[in-house]
């Protein structure tokens, strides 16, 4: 528990209008950590993830990067300090070819090693590598999934934020995100995972959170909530 903390999330509470969809959660990353955040459906993850980019306004608490208050910062002045997010519906450029949604993810840099992490990312994804030229928008999910990954990974982030990377694929394509999930977390990238797939995401973290209802129930570390009779009965069918 010595490693700084990167993210750090208080009290937070995010409305859609008169509705309370995140009452006042609370909890952080440490550097070198993969944290995963489950729950059910319409739990919050997504709601928290998106008051962390600026995206949905925050109603109460606060969200801290690097020590500093994340309110009033945009996109971009996240990007550019390492803090990146991977978009549930993976939000890929469809009408761009893959070498150019990849050099969009790096559109907060000016060096010069940008080819150098393209081949890089096509060393992780050789599926990217041999449909470079074609158009985002006529690959696979999982296609646009590892393409999603690989721009957020041009940013050359400090913390990646994951929303559902196995939404809506096939089980050899969910084998193979999280697989390069922990990968990268191996490499040494911090991520906020937000899953689903509760088993999954449990077994490749350092620790989790368990949301319901707007609120965080459980905490402690991956293995741990995984053997949790509470958590197995609710999310792992048993
Ligand atoms: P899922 O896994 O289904 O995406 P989630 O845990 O990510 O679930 P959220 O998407 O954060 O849940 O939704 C939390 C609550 O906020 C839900 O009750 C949802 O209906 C509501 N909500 C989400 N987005 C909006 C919106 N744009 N307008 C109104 N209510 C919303």
């Amino acid at each position: 528990q010595d490693k700084q903390v990167l993210l750090r999330i208080s009290g937070l509470k995010v409305a859609y209008g008169g509705i309370q969809a995140v009452k006042g959660v609370t909890l952080e990353v440490r550097e070198g950590e993969l944290v995963s955040l489950i729950g059910a459906n319409g739990a919050g993850k997504t709601t928290t993830l998106k008051a962390v980019t600026g995206i949905q306004p925050i109603a109460d608490g606060d969200v801290q990067y690097l020590g500093k208050s994340l309110k009033g910062q945009g996109a971009w002045d996240l990007a550019k300090q390492g803090l990146v997010m991977i978009p549930e519906g993976r939000g890929t450029f469809t009408r761009m070819t893959i070498t150019e949604n990849l050099q969009m993810g790096a559109y907060t840099r000016n060096d010069r090693e940008i080819d150098d992490d393209i081949e890089k990312v096509f060393g992780i994804f050789p599926r990217l590598k041999e449909r470079r030229a074609q158009l985002a928008g006529t690959m696979s999910g999982g296609e646009q999934q590892m393409l999603a990954m690989g721009r957020a990974l041009m940013a050359r982030p400090k913390v990646l934020l994951l929303d559902e990377p196995s939404m809506g694929l096939s089980p050899i394509m969910v084998d193979k995100i999280f697989e390069v999930v922990a990968d990268i977390h191996k490499q040494g990238v911090t991520m906020l995972l937000v899953e689903q797939n509760a088993s999954r995401a449990l077994a490749i973290a350092d620790r989790g959170y368990v949301m319901e209802s707007g609120e965080v129930t459980m905490t402690g570390n991956g293995r741990a909530l995984l053997d949790d009779p509470k958590v197995r009965a609710a999310y792992l069918g048993e």
